[in-house]
């Protein structure tokens, strides 16, 4: 090590001659960098992406650091090369390592999330594109070949396909003409990075509520780390004045991400994303090809997208120059990864922005209890636009007592709910009828012999599927042919469906309003963002009357029309009884409750429950949202749960049973112990088999200071659970299945 190099984000990266010794992060579940010998003829700095041996595999690594010494000289590899990609941020690297230390995960677990397209390491090989040569040299001519020379004389530089298209000949005659020299080959590059937004648009005129929080939000584009939570109800104008600040960070010229749920859903947000900066944003979700994220993540990277919308992995996409992190919905619980290294992706944006000194906005017509929290402690400031745009009124809101107005045997829609449909479709508007609950029925029982249809591999019965023709576990994705006869007593036509799913809903429905243009909207049918736009055009031009949807519909969207809401089941989510199941039955309810009248028509909303009392339906009836959480916090806090005190949840799995059995029982008599501290379990988990893995769990409950990581991990060690049980840490778990 010698002298400094500046990196990208102006800290000084030492610089490592050749002949040294550098230690390389590999994107692998590994705890330790491995350390590599720098070659003759090349020198590196920390961030640096290399490509090293490893075994008899080459593999891309970033330079995290001086070498550490554990290799000895003589069994020291070199690094075969440095990769053509900007390196890595100082602040990058400590953010892995962040992530990492928090959930407990080796960083070079972490990282692998950062790296989720090594190809993006390698510049992309251009495309070959066709202009006009010039000067035009003596060929034959033919009108065929004219026809190629104006329609390229005519736009950029195209593809020989795109412009055989244009000109009307086949692809042979524009590389024939090439060939000839009367067209010049030029690259251009496969995906172009998004366009610039255009921040000369005016955006709307806000009214002086949004006025005042939008100056808020752009004035902390310049002063540092800040959290500020965006509340409103849904319609109030958040996104509106989000995107002022979003045009701020531009202006100053640094990169905005926009983190988002289900974002293969928000075909309007896009498109309003559009209409306000004349361009689409860089996109970043599951349904992007793994072709256009390489491109992305080098656009990134290197600077060239200002906006990045996406949904929780683009928080470890290689910013250059990030400047603002905005979270919608930040209560959602998509923002939770369950799988690999579990992290929260609004708490883990907090963290990136305070490392980084730049501010995050959280958006939410719901905040979380979290997030209150920390805005009744004084740590992140509170905005509220408290109307709805053009003063548009709220739906009213009437619960359906169940047991007072039941529907008809056999029947989901209870009397009221009828008639308020009936009335919203002689008025030609449209309702929205939610059912949480994909598929036809969630059980199938035998009628003779009360065996219920299980899944082999998983605790969960097996959901029907109608239109499919099968039943299917939503765990694990197992399907199986309706069987003809009871598999556990073999009596032939005795097995019934149980409960109400959506499709077993538009049965009753189509029954009941033949006339009426019905459209489904579950994660069956809308799976990605061509058939969500397609929904979203459906109901702006009044294609469709009657909207039967799952909490895919919940969200975001924003249908003029839409005047009744009706909520067939909304006790759904309380029963499982987990820590946040009245708050997110709250936030569902409201969320879906704010589609109803949202222009000038005015909504209304009606809840079918069997428990009316319940302190949820009293909230939404009464619209009294802070008696809401005040209820909701108080029980936390007696109770000690988050956020007034810390959860860990340890999930023992394997194939294996007695193995299981016996890792978690050693956990169990390892556990740590303290004033505050408390273990719960090990028990079976609710799912206690998914996939074949049988699972137990336990839980760490302890004070809201505790520094729970060193606890855990000195746990885990002391523990010594058997090789072939795996041991998964969550810490501030949502899940307790
Ligand atoms: P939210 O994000 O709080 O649900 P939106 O920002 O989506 O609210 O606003 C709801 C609707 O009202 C959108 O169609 C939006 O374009 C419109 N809107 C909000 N504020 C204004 C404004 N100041 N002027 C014109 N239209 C507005
Ligand atoms: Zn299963």
């Amino acid at each position: 090590m010698t002298k400094d190099r500046q990196s990208a984000d102006g800290q000084n990266a030492p610089v490592f001659q050749p002949g040294t010794r550098v230690a390389v992060r590999l994107p692998l579940p590994l705890t330790d960098a491995y350390d590599y010998r720098v070659p003759a003829g090349l020198t590196l700095a920390a961030g640096d992406f290399v490509r090293v041996p490893l075994g008899p595999r080459r593999m891309a690594g970033v330079v995290w650091g001086p070498g550490t010494g554990d290799v000895p000289d003589a069994k020291m590899k070199e690094i075969l090369g440095r990769l053509d990609a900007p390196p890595m941020t100082a602040e990058a690297m400590a953010f892995v390592d962040w992530v990492a230390e928090y959930t407990l995960n080796p960083p070079g677990a972490v990282l692998r999330m950062a790296l989720s397209v090594p190809e993006a390491l390698e510049p992309p090989k251009p495309l070959t594109a066709y202009r006009p040569a010039d000067p035009r040299p003596e060929i034959k001519m033919t009108p065929a070949r004219s026809r190629v020379l104006d329609a390229a004389a005519d736009g950029p530089p195209r593809q020989a396909a795109e412009l055989a298209r244009a000109a009307g000949v086949t692809p042979a005659v524009v590389t024939g003409l090439a060939k000839v020299g009367g067209l010049t080959a030029c690259p251009i590059p496969a995906f172009p990075p998004p366009p610039a937004p255009d921040l000369d648009r005016p955006g709307p005129d806000l009214s002086a509520e949004q006025a005042a929080a939008a100056d808020s939000l752009s004035a902390a584009v310049t002063e540092g780390f800040s959290v500020q939570v965006l509340e409103g109800v849904p319609g109030s104008g958040k996104t509106e004045v989000y995107l002022q600040a979003v045009a701020e960070a531009v202006a100053r010229g640094r990169q905005v991400l926009v983190l988002l749920p289900e974002i293969a859903l928000s075909a309007q947000w896009l498109e309003r994303f559009q209409a306000r900066f004349g361009g689409e944003p860089a996109l970043w979700h599951s349904e992007v090809t793994q072709a256009q994220k390489r491109e992305t993540w080098r656009h990134v990277a290197l600077g060239q997208a200002d906006v990045v919308v996406g949904a929780r992995s683009a928080l470890f996409l290689p910013f250059r120059d990030l400047g603002l992190i905005i979270i919608d919905e930040e209560h959602d619980g998509s923002f939770k990864q369950e799988e690999g290294v579990v992290y929260n992706a609004r708490d883990m944006a907090v963290v990136r922005a305070r490392m980084g000194r730049i501010p995050v906005v959280l958006v939410s017509a719901t905040p979380s209890l979290e997030t209150q929290a920390n805005v009744d402690r004084g740590r992140y400031v509170h905005l509220h636009l408290p109307a709805r745009h053009g003063g548009a009124d709220l739906p009213d809101v009437d619960l359906v007592n169940m047991t007072k107005s039941p529907p008809q045997r056999g029947q989901w829609l209870s009397p009221p709910l009828r008639e308020a449909v009936t009335q919203t479709l002689e008025r030609g508007e449209q309702a929205l009828l939610f059912l949480n609950r994909r598929g036809y029925a969630p059980l199938t029982l035998c009628r003779t012999c009360g065996h219920r249809l299980q899944c082999p591999q998983c605790t969960a019965w097996l959901v029907e599927h109608r239109l499919l023709g099968r039943l299917q576990c939503h765990h694990c994705g197992y399907q199986m042919a309706p069987p003809p006869a009871c598999p556990e007593c073999g009596t032939e036509d005795s097995l019934v469906p149980c409960g109400p799913g959506v499709e077993r809903l538009e049965e009753e429905v189509r029954a009941l309003y033949p006339d009426a243009r019905i459209a489904m909207a579950t994660s069956d049918n809308l799976y990605n963002q061509r058939t969500a736009r397609e929904f979203v055009h459906r109901i702006e031009a009044h294609e469709v009357d009657l909207i039967i949807g799952t909490q895919i519909v919940a969200k975001g969207y924003h249908f003029p029309l839409l005047t009744l809401v009706g909520v067939v089941d909304a006790d759904l989510g309380l029963s499982g009884g987990d820590l946040r199941a009245a708050e997110r039955t709250y936030q569902l309810l409201y969320q879906v409750a704010g589609r109803a009248g949202r222009a000038e028509r005015p909504g209304r909303v009606l809840i079918q429950t069997f428990m009316p009392e319940h302190p949820v339906m009293d909230a939404i009836l009464k619209g009294d949202r802070a008696a809401f959480l005040a209820a909701e916090s108080k029980g936390r806090e007696d109770a000690r749960m988050p956020p007034y005190g810390r959860l860990v949840g340890v999930v023992v799995s394997g194939t294996d049973e007695a193995a299981v059995d016996a890792g978690a029982r050693a956990l169990g008599r390892a556990a740590p112990k303290g004033a505050d501290i408390q273990v719960l379990g090990p028990a079976p988990a609710p799912l206690a088999m998914i996939r074949g893995r049988h699972r137990r769990r336990l839980l760490l409950k302890a004070g809201r200071g505790t520094a729970v990581q060193p606890l855990v991990r000195a746990w885990i060690t002391r523990a010594q659970v058997p090789k072939k049980v795996r041991v998964q840490i969550d810490v501030d778990p949502y899940s307790f299945m």
